[in-house]
């Protein structure tokens, strides 16, 4: 297999072209195409130029709003809510993200809302810079039905990942993202692009019977991680993603859905906490840090974020590479190619 290396520069200018030839406002576009660039940047290619034919089939199957102007509303002094207009989430987030960390700062605790947002992407991107203004937060966000409940027999939570971010001096945030099920989606459409087995356990096929074919289980449905305590946490974040905020659980967003291959329309709660509000200003930073060295000083325990931070030290010196195919793949979406 023929590799191309392309830098994170070119990354970005590849998805910036293809998405405004393909309908996007240049508003639209960058705020996509730098969510795009990070992933791909951190070694998350699942989320990376590989999601462009999601997000251009949906521009042009009109379900999704290239010229989306999010607007930012706040419902209550610590509730922030955002109207996405049909967008894809990227330019949502960005528009609401300064309202969120000022509530959150003035009150100590503060939740933004957004609905009628496309959401494709990795969690973790959404909470680095809130982690990185000094903010503790949170993020969930549900998708269609691909897991079943813990003892059933049918898709009904999305895939519905859960992120945490907390803020540390002189370093990145500490950041996990993690999906419901045993396996993010993409990660199982990676798999089946790539022509590869999953491991035992991720899912079923049509007819409920465990398998290790990622096509099948994409046919299928996949499987919570930990048996019902991932469960319930999927079905926290239907609720925290859906009824709380007036937006549709998974299986609303597959009814509404056009099955385009684009991200369904649906919603997203973030909640973001100041540290020094709680109690010890002065000391929840260093205090942090000494379970941190805890966890560290353990051989084979890692903090979760270290693979994407050293990822980032090498993207940045050495670009990134993807086959010959793949990009050519990306490039046919472009109107120019
Ligand atoms: P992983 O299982 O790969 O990783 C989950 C988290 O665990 C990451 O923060 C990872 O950090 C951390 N981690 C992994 N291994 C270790 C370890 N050995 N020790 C400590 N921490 C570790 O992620 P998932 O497959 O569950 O999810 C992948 C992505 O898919 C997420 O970013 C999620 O937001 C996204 N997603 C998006 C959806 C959507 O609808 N928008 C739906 C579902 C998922 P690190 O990154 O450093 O490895």
């Amino acid at each position: 297999m023929t590799e191309i290396t392309l830098t994170l520069d070119e990354v970005r200018a590849l998805a910036t072209q293809t998405l405004t030839e393909n309908g996007c406002d240049a508003a639209n576009a960058d705020a996509v195409a730098a969510v795009i660039t990070a992933a791909e940047r951190d070694g998350c290619h699942s989320h990376g130029l590989m999601r462009l034919a999601g997000y251009v089939a949906a521009l042009k199957s009109g379900k999704v709003k290239g010229h989306a102007e999010p607007t930012v509303e706040q419902l209550a002094a610590s509730v922030v809510r955002v109207n996405g207009d049909s967008g894809f989430a990227p330019l949502a987030l960005a528009r609401g993200r300064n309202a969120l960390i000022e509530s959150a700062r003035k009150n100590g605790i503060a939740a933004m809302a957004l609905v009628d947002i496309h959401h494709f992407a990795a969690l973790w991107g959404e909470i680095e810079p809130i982690a990185e203004a000094g903010l503790c937060a949170l993020a969930c966000v549900s998708y269609k039905p691909a897991v079943i409940p813990a003892g059933g027999s049918k898709a009904l939570y999305g895939t519905n990942p859960l992120a945490f971010g907390w803020p540390r001096e002189d370093k990145p945030p500490l950041i996990f993202d993690q999906a419901s099920s045993v396996m993010a989606r993409g990660e199982v459409m990676l798999a089946a692009r790539e022509g590869h087995e999953l491991p035992a356990g991720v899912g079923v096929d049509t007819a409920g019977e465990p398998t290790t074919d990622p096509n099948k289980v994409l046919d299928g449905a996949m499987l919570a991680f930990g048996g019902h305590k991932g469960s319930s946490i999927a079905m926290m974040i239907e609720l925290f993603a859906g009824a709380l905020i007036g937006e549709c659980f998974s299986f609303e967003a597959a009814q509404r859905d056009n099955n385009d291959g684009g991200p369904p329309s649906g919603g997203e709660l973030i909640i973001a906490m100041d540290p020094s509000r709680f109690g010890d200003p002065s000391g929840w930073a260093d205090h942090a840090e000494l379970l941190f060295a805890q966890i560290e000083e353990q051989e084979g325990a890692r903090l979760p974020s270290a693979r994407r931070y050293q990822n980032r030290v090498k993207t940045a010196k050495d670009g990134i590479t993807m086959s010959e195919a793949a990009f050519a793949s990306v490039k046919a979406l472009s109107a120019s190619s």
